[in-house]
Protein backbone atom coordinates (compact mmCIF):
# COMPACT_ATOMS: atom_id res chain seq x y z
CA UNK A 1 0.00 0.00 0.00
CA UNK A 2 1.10 3.75 -0.98
CA UNK A 3 -0.34 6.61 0.72
CA UNK A 4 0.87 10.03 -0.17
CA UNK A 5 -0.39 13.23 0.89
CA UNK A 6 1.35 16.90 1.31
CA UNK A 7 3.99 16.10 -0.57
CA UNK A 8 6.78 18.37 -2.22
CA UNK A 9 10.29 18.49 -3.35
CA UNK A 10 11.76 21.36 -3.97
CA UNK A 11 14.90 21.15 -5.66
CA UNK A 12 17.95 24.04 -5.25
CA UNK A 13 16.89 27.52 -6.63
CA UNK A 14 13.45 26.29 -7.93
CA UNK A 15 9.74 26.17 -7.62
CA UNK A 16 8.48 23.36 -5.36
CA UNK A 17 6.84 20.34 -7.09
CA UNK A 18 3.54 19.82 -5.56
CA UNK A 19 2.16 16.12 -5.30
CA UNK A 20 -1.12 15.12 -5.56
CA UNK A 21 -2.49 13.17 -2.71
CA UNK A 22 -3.24 9.66 -3.63
CA UNK A 23 -3.76 6.37 -1.91
CA UNK A 24 -3.25 2.58 -3.43
CA UNK A 25 -3.71 -0.59 -2.03
CA UNK A 26 -1.45 -3.40 -1.64
CA UNK A 27 -1.37 -5.04 -5.07
CA UNK A 28 -3.11 -2.34 -6.79
CA UNK A 29 -1.80 -0.41 -9.29
CA UNK A 30 -1.04 3.47 -9.98
CA UNK A 31 -0.05 5.59 -13.15
CA UNK A 32 2.13 9.16 -12.81
CA UNK A 33 1.13 10.23 -16.01
CA UNK A 34 2.28 14.02 -17.48
CA UNK A 35 4.27 15.23 -20.17
CA UNK A 36 8.02 15.52 -19.56
CA UNK A 37 9.52 17.60 -16.52
CA UNK A 38 6.05 16.77 -14.82
CA UNK A 39 7.81 15.42 -11.37
CA UNK A 40 7.58 11.65 -12.38
CA UNK A 41 10.80 10.65 -11.59
CA UNK A 42 11.19 12.84 -8.65
CA UNK A 43 8.02 11.15 -7.12
CA UNK A 44 9.82 8.15 -7.70
CA UNK A 45 12.97 9.00 -5.88
CA UNK A 46 10.72 10.01 -2.69
CA UNK A 47 8.55 7.00 -3.09
CA UNK A 48 11.91 5.10 -3.25
CA UNK A 49 13.86 6.94 0.03
CA UNK A 50 16.51 8.24 -2.76
CA UNK A 51 14.89 11.89 -1.97
CA UNK A 52 13.46 13.22 1.02
CA UNK A 53 9.64 15.48 0.91
CA UNK A 54 10.82 18.99 1.43
CA UNK A 55 7.22 18.62 3.50
CA UNK A 56 4.33 16.46 3.54
CA UNK A 57 5.23 12.49 3.03
CA UNK A 58 4.84 8.91 1.52
CA UNK A 59 3.80 5.91 3.41
CA UNK A 60 4.87 2.52 1.85
CA UNK A 61 3.12 -0.55 3.36
CA UNK A 62 2.63 2.27 6.46
CA UNK A 63 6.56 2.56 6.61
CA UNK A 64 7.48 6.89 6.18
CA UNK A 65 9.98 6.25 3.78
CA UNK A 66 11.47 10.33 4.52
CA UNK A 67 11.58 9.42 8.37
CA UNK A 68 13.75 6.17 7.71
CA UNK A 69 17.89 7.23 8.89
CA UNK A 70 20.09 7.20 5.90
CA UNK A 71 21.59 4.03 6.56
CA UNK A 72 18.41 1.97 7.17
CA UNK A 73 16.58 3.97 4.16
CA UNK A 74 19.08 2.05 2.01
CA UNK A 75 18.71 -1.35 3.78
CA UNK A 76 14.32 -1.10 3.57
CA UNK A 77 14.87 0.36 -0.21
CA UNK A 78 16.82 -2.61 -1.37
CA UNK A 79 14.41 -5.30 0.85
CA UNK A 80 11.14 -3.41 -0.11
CA UNK A 81 11.09 -1.29 -3.37
CA UNK A 82 11.83 -3.14 -6.59
CA UNK A 83 12.95 -0.02 -8.87
CA UNK A 84 12.69 -0.45 -12.84
CA UNK A 85 14.72 2.79 -13.61
CA UNK A 86 14.55 4.78 -16.92
CA UNK A 87 18.60 3.66 -17.46
CA UNK A 88 18.72 0.09 -16.64
CA UNK A 89 22.57 1.00 -14.51
CA UNK A 90 23.76 -2.90 -15.41
CA UNK A 91 26.92 -3.07 -14.48
CA UNK A 92 29.60 -3.88 -17.57
CA UNK A 93 31.98 -5.33 -15.37
CA UNK A 94 29.66 -8.39 -14.03
CA UNK A 95 27.70 -10.66 -15.79
CA UNK A 96 23.95 -10.79 -15.94
CA UNK A 97 24.00 -13.58 -12.98
CA UNK A 98 26.22 -11.09 -10.88
CA UNK A 99 24.27 -8.12 -11.77
CA UNK A 100 21.61 -9.72 -9.79
CA UNK A 101 24.26 -10.79 -6.90
CA UNK A 102 24.86 -7.25 -5.80
CA UNK A 103 20.99 -6.66 -4.76
CA UNK A 104 21.83 -8.70 -2.12
CA UNK A 105 24.63 -7.02 -1.01
CA UNK A 106 22.97 -4.26 -0.88
CA UNK A 107 20.19 -5.60 0.89
CA UNK A 108 22.82 -6.71 3.96
CA UNK A 109 21.96 -10.61 2.96
CA UNK A 110 23.70 -13.34 2.05
CA UNK A 111 23.94 -14.04 -1.64
CA UNK A 112 21.75 -16.37 -2.83
CA UNK A 113 22.40 -17.99 -6.18
CA UNK A 114 19.26 -20.31 -6.01
CA UNK A 115 17.00 -17.46 -5.92
CA UNK A 116 18.87 -15.92 -8.64
CA UNK A 117 18.86 -18.77 -11.15
CA UNK A 118 15.28 -18.98 -10.23
CA UNK A 119 14.27 -15.45 -11.28
CA UNK A 120 16.24 -15.50 -14.13
CA UNK A 121 14.49 -18.75 -15.17
CA UNK A 122 11.04 -17.33 -14.25
CA UNK A 123 11.69 -14.21 -17.26
CA UNK A 124 12.70 -17.03 -19.37
CA UNK A 125 16.24 -15.79 -19.31
CA UNK A 126 18.47 -18.58 -17.74
CA UNK A 127 20.22 -18.99 -20.98
CA UNK A 128 21.29 -15.03 -20.60
CA UNK A 129 22.82 -15.44 -17.18
CA UNK A 130 27.00 -15.78 -17.97
CA UNK A 131 26.41 -12.45 -20.36
CA UNK A 132 27.62 -8.91 -19.89
CA UNK A 133 25.23 -6.32 -19.96
CA UNK A 134 26.52 -5.52 -23.65
CA UNK A 135 25.89 -8.66 -24.96
CA UNK A 136 21.76 -8.16 -24.52
CA UNK A 137 19.59 -6.34 -26.81
CA UNK A 138 17.13 -3.91 -25.10
CA UNK A 139 14.15 -5.98 -24.28
CA UNK A 140 16.55 -8.65 -23.03
CA UNK A 141 18.75 -6.00 -20.81
CA UNK A 142 15.03 -4.95 -19.56
CA UNK A 143 14.59 -8.05 -18.72
CA UNK A 144 17.66 -8.59 -16.48
CA UNK A 145 16.87 -5.32 -15.20
CA UNK A 146 12.97 -6.35 -14.05
CA UNK A 147 14.44 -9.70 -13.02
CA UNK A 148 16.77 -7.81 -10.66
CA UNK A 149 14.10 -5.53 -9.06
CA UNK A 150 11.55 -8.50 -8.48
CA UNK A 151 14.24 -11.21 -7.10
CA UNK A 152 13.85 -10.33 -3.51
CA UNK A 153 10.36 -9.99 -3.96
CA UNK A 154 9.70 -6.61 -3.21
CA UNK A 155 6.03 -5.06 -1.87
CA UNK A 156 6.45 -2.28 -4.53
CA UNK A 157 7.53 -2.23 -8.26
CA UNK A 158 8.55 1.39 -9.33
CA UNK A 159 8.80 1.38 -13.03
CA UNK A 160 10.24 4.44 -14.55
CA UNK A 161 9.17 4.85 -18.29
CA UNK A 162 9.63 1.49 -18.97
CA UNK A 163 7.91 1.63 -22.67
CA UNK A 164 9.73 4.84 -23.88
CA UNK A 165 11.69 2.97 -26.49
CA UNK A 166 9.26 0.05 -27.25
CA UNK A 167 7.46 -0.92 -30.52
CA UNK A 168 3.62 -1.63 -29.92
CA UNK A 169 4.73 -5.18 -29.91
CA UNK A 170 6.91 -4.65 -26.91
CA UNK A 171 5.49 -2.39 -25.71
CA UNK A 172 2.53 -4.68 -25.13
CA UNK A 173 4.44 -7.59 -23.77
CA UNK A 174 6.78 -5.40 -21.31
CA UNK A 175 3.54 -4.36 -19.60
CA UNK A 176 1.91 -7.62 -19.33
CA UNK A 177 5.44 -8.89 -17.85
CA UNK A 178 5.52 -6.16 -15.42
CA UNK A 179 1.60 -6.65 -14.25
CA UNK A 180 1.65 -10.45 -14.29
CA UNK A 181 5.08 -10.13 -12.14
CA UNK A 182 3.32 -7.36 -9.65
CA UNK A 183 -0.08 -9.64 -9.39
CA UNK A 184 2.68 -12.87 -8.75
CA UNK A 185 3.96 -10.54 -5.60
CA UNK A 186 0.86 -9.30 -4.84
CA UNK A 187 3.09 -6.30 -5.72
CA UNK A 188 1.92 -2.58 -5.67
CA UNK A 189 2.88 -1.29 -9.33
CA UNK A 190 3.93 2.01 -9.90
CA UNK A 191 4.66 3.80 -13.56
CA UNK A 192 5.76 6.19 -14.55
CA UNK A 193 4.77 7.38 -18.29
CA UNK A 194 4.02 9.91 -20.88
CA UNK A 195 2.69 7.15 -23.22
CA UNK A 196 -0.71 6.97 -23.51
CA UNK A 197 -0.41 2.98 -24.34
CA UNK A 198 0.15 2.13 -20.67
CA UNK A 199 -3.28 3.89 -19.66
CA UNK A 200 -4.93 1.82 -22.80
CA UNK A 201 -3.22 -1.48 -21.46
CA UNK A 202 -4.11 -0.77 -17.69
CA UNK A 203 -7.75 1.26 -18.26
CA UNK A 204 -7.93 -0.09 -14.47
CA UNK A 205 -5.24 1.71 -13.04
CA UNK A 206 -5.65 4.95 -10.46
CA UNK A 207 -4.10 7.81 -12.12
CA UNK A 208 -2.17 10.82 -10.62
CA UNK A 209 -1.93 13.41 -12.96
CA UNK A 210 1.72 15.65 -13.53
CA UNK A 211 1.89 18.63 -15.59
CA UNK A 212 4.73 20.65 -16.56
CA UNK A 213 4.13 24.02 -13.87
CA UNK A 214 4.51 21.64 -11.64
CA UNK A 215 1.11 22.00 -10.01
CA UNK A 216 -0.61 18.41 -9.70
CA UNK A 217 -4.31 17.08 -10.26
CA UNK A 218 -4.89 14.25 -8.73
P1 LIG B 1 9.63 13.84 -15.21
O1 LIG B 1 10.16 12.55 -14.71
O2 LIG B 1 8.14 13.93 -15.15
O3 LIG B 1 10.15 14.16 -16.57
P2 LIG B 1 11.41 15.06 -13.25
O4 LIG B 1 10.98 14.57 -11.92
O5 LIG B 1 12.60 14.42 -13.87
O6 LIG B 1 10.15 15.01 -14.24
O7 LIG B 1 11.67 16.63 -13.15
C1 LIG B 1 10.74 17.52 -12.58
C2 LIG B 1 11.33 18.91 -12.56
O8 LIG B 1 12.43 18.94 -11.67
C3 LIG B 1 11.86 19.38 -13.91
O9 LIG B 1 11.57 20.74 -14.03
C4 LIG B 1 13.34 19.13 -13.81
O10 LIG B 1 14.04 20.03 -14.61
C5 LIG B 1 13.59 19.38 -12.34
N1 LIG B 1 14.74 18.59 -11.85
C6 LIG B 1 14.89 17.26 -11.92
N2 LIG B 1 16.05 16.87 -11.36
C7 LIG B 1 16.64 18.00 -10.92
C8 LIG B 1 17.86 18.28 -10.23
N3 LIG B 1 18.70 17.29 -9.88
N4 LIG B 1 18.14 19.57 -9.94
C9 LIG B 1 17.30 20.57 -10.26
N5 LIG B 1 16.12 20.37 -10.90
C10 LIG B 1 15.80 19.11 -11.23
MG1 LIG C 1 11.27 11.12 -15.68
Amino acid sequence: MIDCSGLQYTYPRSEPLRFGDVTVEQGGKLLLRGPSGGGKSTWLALASGLLTPSAGEVLVSGQSVGALPAAARDRWRARHIGFLPQKLHLSEALSVADNLGLVFFAAGLALDKAAVAKTLHALDIAALAARKPSQLSGGQAQRVALARALLLRPSVILADEPTASLDDEACAASLNLLSTCASGLNATLVIATHDARVLQALPLARQLGFNTAAQVAA
